[in-house]
């Protein structure tokens, strides 16, 4: 049964704390479309930059309260907020007012009272990460280029134990429920995708107030289709993230007809793309390396990695081999592919047969 499991008051710890950081962040999103309609002045601090810094304090705040002895690998420290009074107080502001918009979830995850406790809260991000004990993975704003465009971004928490990835809880402010290609969007906006390890990964409206039992949300799964007419792949939208060419060259290779693999290929900034192909909307991830060098960052892809498996399909690297969340704030791997459990082999035959590393 999902209303009662192991890990029942962490998931709705994560939720609320998810959920509240999404209007927080959902708002800055907002307020970048009106700012191209001229109603925010140049002097106003990036909305990318406060929104990464709040966010981050909502929710090591919430984990704080809650689960005091955990550590916390987030992808921001307070540097900069300390040495910037103005932007710290635009910061202050908006979680102020997210925290009186959501002022129901105080008791479960509590309040940040003054811009001490936030700048302590965004520092308890500093974990090593690692293979023993348990750690939350936190990445305030995924997708910062998705963010500034006005597109996709996420708020990802997962929460990982003994190298594994236990708990994932993924806000996509922006997302529409139905994705079928780059142009065609439809259904509500705001999803929330959740998922726990032998349970399963669910779908829920992300702007509806306080949480609901796994019981009551929408199980959601990875497709099974393997015949390349029928697939759709997901990919990012910045070509410094992931190498198009390398993944146009695995599409052909899998054996996607060239009239139609561009309207059969999504482009989502972040780790939405996890969400769309966890909800059985696309088969393929790809994410080839741009060089040999870049290492992914653990918060980029564990509440993906576990909201994937827990809905039927694989993650691997470059070779197919399963991520480790135990080597600390990196991944030591190359690259991300993830599919359907009947494609995601062909997928990895394909990167053998058409890269080198
Ligand atoms: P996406 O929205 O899928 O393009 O992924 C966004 C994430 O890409 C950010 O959170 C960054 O941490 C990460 N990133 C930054 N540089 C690179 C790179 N060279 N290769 C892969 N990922 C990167
Ligand atoms: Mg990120």
């Amino acid at each position: 049964m999902s209303g009662i499991h192991k890990y029942s008051r962490e998931l709705e710890v994560a939720t609320l704390a998810v959920k509240r950081a999404s209007v927080l962040t959902k708002q800055l999103s907002d307020s970048i479309s009106q700012a191209r309609l001229g109603t925010l002045t140049k002097e106003d601090s990036s909305p990318v930059t406060i929104g990464d810094f709040a966010s981050q304090a909502i929710i090591n705040h919430a984990l704080y309260v809650n689960f005091p002895h955990d550590e916390i690998v987030g992808e921001e420290d307070s540097r900069d907020l300390k040495e910037n009074g103005k932007l710290a107080k635009q910061v202050f502001e908006l979680i102020e007012k997210a925290q009186l918009e959501t002022s129901d979830y105080d008791n479960a995850i509590g309040h940040l009272k003054d811009l001490e406790s936030v700048l302590e809260s965004i520092d308890l991000g500093n974990s090593k990460g690692g293979s023993k004990g348990r750690f939350w993975a936190l990445d305030p704003i995924d997708g910062t280029k998705g963010f500034l465009r006005g597109d996709q971004f996420a708020v990802c928490l997962a929460l990982v134990e003994d190298g594994k990835v236990v708990l994932g809880v993924i806000g996509c402010p922006n997302l529409p429920k139905h994705i079928e290609s780059n142009t065609k969007h439809f259904g509500p906006v705001g999803g929330l995708y959740s998922s726990i390890k032998n349970i399963g990964s669910f779908y829920s409206p992300l702007f509806t107030p306080g949480f609901e039992s796994l019981e009551k949300q929408e199980k959601i799964e990875m497709t099974q289709r393997d015949s390349p007419d029928e697939l759709k792949v997901v990919e990012g939208v910045e070509k410094g993230h992931s190498s198009h060419s390398t993944q146009a060259n695995i599409k052909a290779k899998i054996g996607f007809n060239p009239q139609t693999v561009v309207e059969q290929t999504i482009n989502l900034d972040s780790q939405v793309k996890y969400c769309v192909l966890a909800s059985g909307q696309a088969d393929i991830y790809l994410r080839l390396p741009i060089n040999n060098t870049y290492r992914e960052k653990i918060w980029d892809h564990a509440a993906g990695n576990i909201l994937v498996s827990e809905a039927g399909g694989k993650v691997g690297d470059v070779y197919g081999e399963p991520l480790d969340f135990g080597k600390g704030r990196q991944l030591p791997s190359i690259g991300v592919i993830a599919g359907n459990n009947k494609v995601f082999d062909k997928v990895v035959s394909a990167i053998k047969s058409v890269c080198e590393y």
